[in-house]
């Protein structure tokens, strides 16, 4: 019938079916660590969906406090108005949030989080008398969403092609080519002195034209890149000394991924501002929060009826249904010690990972708290298409994973156990034996 799923009757090729090429597979529905398919088949949740779902599908204590909040209150204007929930939500925050960063701005999606923070930090310069400082500093292999903003500052060439970008966006070069295929255990050995390129930069352009610099403490999307141990403390102390703000993109390494509640925990640093999404409302209702310092906040507040010198907001910042998604989801998080069990796990699954190192085709692995990218060589006529037949196999095996490249990676929900970490290992093994 015409609603089955084919290419020809897809009525929404833009978003959906980017990965299955051939034939749409559909999730029809989710609970815990597994999603299960229209054909009733149950697939092991290799991802969190798309690094959103850390506690887990199907949550009914975020079902439930949705649901109440939806006939309590279903939308109230922030702009205009403040309403109770976005209050507590941003409170409790403030139990887990970044060292110093105690200021919470409300968005529905990452891409969003990433627009206010690099406008947060362009106003706050103004703020201080430094309006000349509007160029934004990214990485190369960044991925910061699909915002003008983030494109400009993102260092993913084929997704800049297209769009004019923010005038004088410029890229820090990224340490991973340096330490390719080097099969670290942790962090890579090498590349620490590419932090010095931010020197570069403000030799280049002078530190009066530069208001932040933009990393992904680990790089998500573009293949599990972790940075060489003291790479982003070199970086906030050159950004501290010209006098540009650091920013942390932690859509992907909040709540929990890396086994402290952000990466600022985890790789010891201190970033002005910290962009966050997904993790926030265990992917259960798009919202995204940006956290600044206190010293942020209040020069942003000083003017005449603390009329904030930034226009900026969202008809949905800090929507009521989403903060009762968050709030359940953070009570959960506390109570079952979740934003720590990464790094309770990581040795484990750092040592099932490295079991695929000897197989075909395996030419790098890397592991950082609950994330692992598994990087194949990359036939020589086609790029990705040997991923992408681990991801078709492994789907079909019973095991979502996500491809970038020819680069395999996974970012389980942290409830997971370890006869589920074996079944994800054990079926990559034997799909990597199948595939030439
Ligand atoms: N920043 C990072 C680091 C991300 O990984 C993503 C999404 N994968 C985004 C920003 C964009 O988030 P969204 O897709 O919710 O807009």
């Amino acid at each position: 019938g015409s609603n089955e799923p084919s290419l020809d009757n897809f009525w929404m090729p833009f978003t959906a079916n980017r990965q299955f090429k051939a034939a749409p597979r559909m999730l029809a529905s989710a609970k815990g660590m597994y999603f299960e398919d229209t054909d009733g088949r149950k697939i092991l949740d290799g991802t969190a969906g798309l690094w959103c779902v850390n506690a887990g599908h199907g949550r009914e204590r975020i079902a439930d406090a949705v649901h109440r909040q939806l006939s309590h209150l279903d939308f109230a204007p922030s702009f205009q108005m403040g309403h109770p929930i976005a209050f507590e939500f941003a409170r409790r925050l403030g139990d887990i949030a970044p060292a110093g960063l105690d200021r919470v701005f409300f968005t529905s999606s990452g891409s969003e989080s990433v627009e206010t923070a690099l406008k947060i930090a362009i106003a706050y310069q103004r703020a201080i008398g430094q309006g000349t400082r509007t160029r934004l500093i990214g990485r190369e292999r960044g991925y910061h969403g699909v915002g003008f903003g983030g494109l400009s500052v993102g260092g993913i060439l084929n997704n800049r092609r297209v769009y004019p970008l923010l005038p004088g966006a410029d890229h820090l070069r990224h340490t991973h080519d340096l330490d390719r295929n080097a099969f670290s255990k942790g962090q890579p050995e090498h590349g620490v002195e590419l932090a010095d390129d931010l020197e570069g930069l403000v030799a280049l352009h002078g530190a009066e034209t530069i208001a932040a610099v933009i990393v992904e403490p680990v790089a998500g999307s573009t293949g599990v890149l972790v940075p060489p141990r003291g790479y982003l403390e070199r970086l906030q102390s050159i950004a501290r000394k010209h006098g540009i703000l650091l920013i942390f993109d932690e859509v992907i390494t909040g709540f929990g991924r890396l086994g402290t509640p952000f990466a600022t925990e985890y790789f010891g640093v201190e970033p002005d501002l910290v962009s966050t999404a997904k993790g926030l409302t265990n992917g259960a209702v798009p919202m995204g929060a940006v956290f600044a310092s206190r010293k942020i906040h209040d020069a942003l507040m000083t003017g005449p009826d603390h009329v904030i010198e930034l226009f900026h907001g969202y008809t949905y910042s800090g929507h009521p249904v989403a903060c009762a998604a968050g709030l359940a989801t953070l009570d959960i998080y506390q109570e079952e010690g979740l934003l720590r069990r990464a790094g309770h796990l990581a040795t484990e699954w750092r040592e099932a990972i490295h079991g695929l190192r000897d197989l075909p085709h395996v030419i790098d692995i890397r592991t950082v708290g609950l994330i692992a990218g598994i990087e194949l060589q990359s036939r020589a006529d086609a790029i990705g298409t040997r991923a992408y037949e681990v991801f078709v196999r492994a789907f079909d095996k019973g095991v979502l994973t996500r491809v970038t490249g020819d680069i395999i990676a996974l970012s389980p929900p942290l409830i997971i156990e370890t006869g589920q970490i074996d079944q994800i290992v054990s079926t990559l093994h034997d799909v990597l034996i199948e595939i030439l």
